[in-house]
């Protein structure tokens, strides 16, 4: 094989609930996940002179042993005893430091396309155990499509695929560090902790207006509390028509859902015009995992 392009998705959490600080400083999680049609691409070559090679498209993010691909391929190669060199050119189009897992899906992707590229021979299953080294969301982002994601993000149980649905994502122009955002909530002293259970059932009945009504995050209570930009964008969207509107993740991306594609490009024009907006766009929920092309 020449060249594999590969596809990494994006992810929304269509509800997030943090059960406790574990001794080991991790905290044990309930989450809805859900891909969303949001990618950005990885370009795998063969490289000469046996290294692993990285370039983005966006300068800023850095392309040496701090990116996630590097630490995915080096994992995988040396698991593997692999000594052939690796060139991954990305192109990164899912938001940074945003809540939406684009570093722990371009790690997923990278895992399973140079599983394919040197035809490695590993199962899904080690691959998302050799993933959850990484980062808690590799495993569920070399599952995709809609799942319950538990313990720390390593116990997976695949839901039926979320109804059709238009989505509003928004990020402001603020980068939030997921470590930041853990290291400040206080899972004890929490009140209000949204029905998982409920989303689950409301997956399983496919019916888009119960999955809305069941939205919610709890880290929304350390993230909002230090931008409140993220509540007033809500607010908008919810004005706008959303069914529900929610923080993704440790945020600041809020995302809105709607049944009417019109509606939803209304919102987020209204959300742009007044200065929320750093990058955003419509797109819907799907049930694809990263796709992979020969090329
Ligand atoms: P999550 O939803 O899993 O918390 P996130 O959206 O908060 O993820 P990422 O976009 O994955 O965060 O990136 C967080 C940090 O990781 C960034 O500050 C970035 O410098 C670093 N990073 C390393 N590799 C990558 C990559 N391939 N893509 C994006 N960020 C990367």
């Amino acid at each position: 094989m020449d060249t594999l392009l590969i596809k990494a998705m994006g992810k929304i959490n269509l509800s997030l609930d943090v059960l406790r600080k574990r001794d080991d400083g991790y905290h044990e999680v309930r989450m809805i996940m859900q891909t969303v049609n949001l990618y950005d691409e990885l370009l795998v070559t063969q490289n000469q002179n046996g290294k692993i090679e990285i370039n983005c498209d966006k300068k800023w993010l850095p392309c040496n042993e701090n990116n996630l691909i590097y630490k995915a391929a080096k994992l995988l190669l040396d698991s593997a005893n692999e000594n052939r060199g690796i060139k991954i050119e990305l192109t990164k189009r899912i938001p940074v430091a945003a809540g939406m897992a684009g570093g722990s899906s371009d790690a997923a992707a990278t895992l399973v396309g140079l599983n394919k590229f040197f035809n490695l021979g590993y199962s899904l299953e080690e691959l998302r155990i050799l993933g959850v080294k990484i980062g808690a969301d590799v495993p569920y982002c070399i599952m995709g499509g809609t799942a319950l994601s538990e313990g720390i993000g390593e116990i997976l149980t695949p839901l039926k695929g979320a109804p059709e649905c238009f989505v509003v994502l928004a990020k402001p122009d603020i980068n939030v560090s997921t470590k930041y955002v853990y290291e400040n909530l206080h899972a004890d002293t929490l009140k209000v902790h949204p029905d998982i259970d409920g989303m689950v059932e409301s997956i399983k009945r496919g019916d888009i207006r119960l999955i809305a009504d069941k939205m919610g995050n709890v880290l929304e209570t350390v993230t909002i509390q230090k931008y409140p930009i993220i509540s007033k964008m809500k607010e908008s969207l919810l004005k706008d028509g959303a069914m529900n509107s929610l923080m993704s993740g440790s945020g600041p991306t809020v995302f809105g859902l709607f049944t009417d594609k019109k509606k939803a490009t209304i919102a987020l024009n209204h959300l742009k015009k007044q200065g929320f907006v750093k990058q955003g766009l419509v797109t819907t929920l799907t049930s694809n995992t990263c796709t992979m092309e020969q090329k």
